[in-house]
């Protein structure tokens, strides 16, 4: 997922401290970053914008991170971005690499989290992914010494639907939430909720079902799709309209958590 504030650190051309110039490093491509959030995983957190990402969603509200390269984007190395958290740790939790898809800079960001674990004045903040979790098995075990947790986007358990909302199958996907859940990584899993497209209740069932399966406790965060600020939705073969033209209603998004907690003892956040 991504967000679309404009970036708010200094440009890398200006960038001064001691870490840019100690620490070279790793590089990677970076859309965006925003200094405080609180959407973002647990607490206040830094949030890290990774440029590209292998699905193409009608619903992304930021499709300009999708191509893997792009002319706004900033090749920034380790220290650099070291260098952009420093003045705000004092007030973070942690850190959030998201995207366009964090883990398709897997080797950067396992050098970041790596650096950001080694730096007295940084070690203390914790290390979070925002993933689709269409990441191979490989990934995660290179981010395994060094990620605290992840928040993983479930799009829709049928892999039918997924392909037409992504563009890619969720097999990967789901082996993402299956295998973090063992290893006691993943924070929560994201709903995206399009109502009329992935809400029927068959499916909502069997998603309910599938992550009770995994970790009958875990964290759900249900959120309801607005269309402000997406592309103009794409047309199935039949004509039909990917996407809704009106966003979730609160009543909806309560049904929708009521059905899931239905199959588990989740914990579950609406928005
Ligand atoms: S997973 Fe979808 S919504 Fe998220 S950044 Fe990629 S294309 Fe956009």
């Amino acid at each position: 997922m991504a967000r679309s504030e404009q970036p708010s650190g200094p440009h890398p051309g200006h960038l001064s401290g001691q870490r840019s110039s100690q620490q070279p490093g790793q590089q990677g491509l970076i859309a965006d970053w925003i200094e405080f959030s609180a959407v973002d995983g647990p607490g206040n957190r830094f949030v890290l914008f990774l440029q590209g990402c292998g699905f193409d969603c009608p619903a992304c509200h930021n499709p300009q991170t999708i191509p893997a390269r792009s002319p706004d984007a900033r090749r920034l190395s380790v220290g650099q971005v070291l260098d952009i958290i420093g003045p705000a740790a004092p007030f973070l939790s942690g850190v959030t690499a998201s995207g366009g898809e964090a883990t398709r800079q897997p080797h950067f960001l396992r050098a970041l989290f790596d650096a950001l674990a080694a730096d007295p004045a940084l070690c203390r903040l914790t290390r979070f992914v925002d993933t689709n979790g269409d990441a191979p098995r490989a990934t995660w075990e290179l981010l395994d010494p060094v990620l605290d947790g992840a928040m993983v986007d479930l799009k829709s358990l049928d892999p039918g639907l997924h392909r037409r909302l992504t563009g890619r199958p969720n097999d990967r996907v789901l082996a993402s939430i299956e295998l973090l859940a063992r290893r006691g990584r993943l924070h929560e899993v994201r709903l995206l909720m399009l109502p009329g497209v992935n809400d029927s209740a068959p499916l909502l069932d069997a998603t309910g079902a599938w992550l009770a399966d995994v970790d009958p406790r875990m964290r759900l965060k249900v959120i309801g799709f607005r269309p402000h600020g997406v592309r103009p939705s794409p047309v199935s073969p039949e004509g039909v309209a990917l996407l809704p033209g009106a966003p979730a209603q609160p009543h909806e998004m309560q049904s929708y958590a009521a059905r899931l907690r239905q199959h588990g003892d989740f914990d579950i956040v609406v928005v």
